[in-house]
């Protein structure tokens, strides 16, 4: 059970003042909602991220599944997961070229 701050009384759920004293009572419940987190970043993304930073050529893979779901879910992460994309296209092409030049010179 709730008390009033101002005399200790007890205060039901359901009373905007204390029938003690008047002092207007600030239901707990709206600052509760006013703490709800922001949308979390989407995970898949990070590891997208991860992968393109040391090079991996799956970035671009984990990066569309990524895009996908946070369409989906409206999750934060769709700059990651874009920039991880884009470099993971980057690595692939790096990789066909590199794997063209070295086929060549056999
Ligand atoms: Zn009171």
């Amino acid at each position: 059970m709730a008390t009033c701050a101002t005399c200790s009384g007890e205060l039901r759920p359901e009373w905007r003042f204390c029938v003690h004293c008047g002092t207007a009572v600030t239901p707990t419940a709206v600052d509760d909602a006013a703490a709800e987190a922001l949308p979390r970043v989407n995970p898949i993304a990070i590891i997208a991220l991860i992968l393109a930073c040391i090079g991996g050529i799956p970035a671009f893979v984990f990066g569309h599944i990524a895009l996908r779901q946070i369409k989906q879910t409206g999750e934060r992460g769709r700059t990651i997961a874009i920039v991880a994309t884009v470099l993971g296209y980057v690595w692939l092409t790096v990789g066909i070229v590199l794997f063209l030049r070295f086929a060549n010179g056999l």
